[in-house]
């Protein structure tokens, strides 16, 4: 049993769907204040509202300095405090190599790599405060372990956010603020419900646990990197994707059965 976060205050970027709205539902059941961020406000209020009077929600563009400062000070002005932040938001469209502009590039490493130092930025004077924090990236397996066809610029801004989170943890140790990242695997959520049985079926057989990861599997992850009994953990990785990395080839999962 963890001891209580009842009280403290938690920004979840990205926290309208998804990884995201996983967190902001699991902090908010164990007692945290809660501000949900995404650009839709309607859609971060809606799961604000799901949670209860401890969460409210605000639309703010994390890629933009501007979007970061004001979601920190808005956190301040309703809760007081900032104890932790979730830096989740998140892009992922796929483009292979042969037809991937600058601009596309520029825009997932802007949305999930710049928006990480970004929002790490604005909640500092915060965390600092408050006498220390818990900073939870979430990355990925694509990128920092796997690689997979269309995601290169997504695989290079998830690795990106494990470069900076090693500096940052060290940087930041001296003020009591710890920095980790969860790796999800294959999450399934609402942008995956539309795929089909076969797609899903296809991708719960690359996975030594047979199924897919679940929101609720990525909160757990993240809301004990943010308890106290994390206190120790810094510039570390949890990778939480049923097995998925483990086979080393396709027999090895072959030989499971
Ligand atoms: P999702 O369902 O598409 O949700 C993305 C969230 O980020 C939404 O709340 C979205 O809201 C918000 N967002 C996107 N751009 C933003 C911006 N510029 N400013 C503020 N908010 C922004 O994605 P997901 O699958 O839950 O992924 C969440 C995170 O997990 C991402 O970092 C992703 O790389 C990582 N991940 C996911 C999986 C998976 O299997 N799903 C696996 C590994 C890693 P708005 O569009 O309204 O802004």
């Amino acid at each position: 049993m963890l001891k209580s976060l009842h009280g403290k205050t938690v920004i979840v970027t990205g926290g309208s769907r998804g990884i995201g709205k996983g967190i902001a539902l699991r902090f908010g059941e164990a007692g945290l204040n809660v501000l949900v961020v995404s650009r839709s406000e309607a859609d971060a209020v809606a799961v604000a509202g799901a949670i209860g009077p401890n969460a409210s929600g605000f639309a703010a563009d994390v890629s933009t300095p501007e979007g970061c400062a004001a979601m920190a000070e808005s956190a301040v002005d309703r809760y007081g405090a900032i104890n932790v932040l979730c830096a989740n938001a998140g892009i992922f469209p796929a483009a292979k190599l042969a037809e991937m502009t600058p601009a596309d590039f520029d825009r997932v490493i802007s949305t999930n790599l710049r928006s990480t130092f970004l929002s790490v930025s604005a909640v500092l004077p915060a965390l600092t405060a408050a006498g220390g924090g818990r900073i939870v990236l979430t990355s990925s397996i694509t990128g920092p372990v796997t690689g997979y066809p269309g995601w290169s610029h997504y695989g290079a801004s998830k690795a990106g956010q494990l470069g900076f989170m090693r500096t940052a943890a060290i940087e930041l140790a001296p003020k009591g603020i710890t920095v980790n990242a969860v790796l999800p695997g294959n999450i399934f959520t609402e942008g995956l419900e539309g795929m089909g049985a076969d797609y899903i079926a296809r991708m719960e057989a690359s996975i030594p646990l047979k199924r897919l990861g679940t929101v609720a599997d990525i909160a757990n992850a993240a809301l004990f990197l943010a308890s106290e009994e994390a206190a120790y953990i810094t510039g570390q990785t949890i990778t939480v994707d049923g097995g998925q990395i483990l086979p080393e080839s396709l027999g090895a999962l072959e030989a499971m059965a």
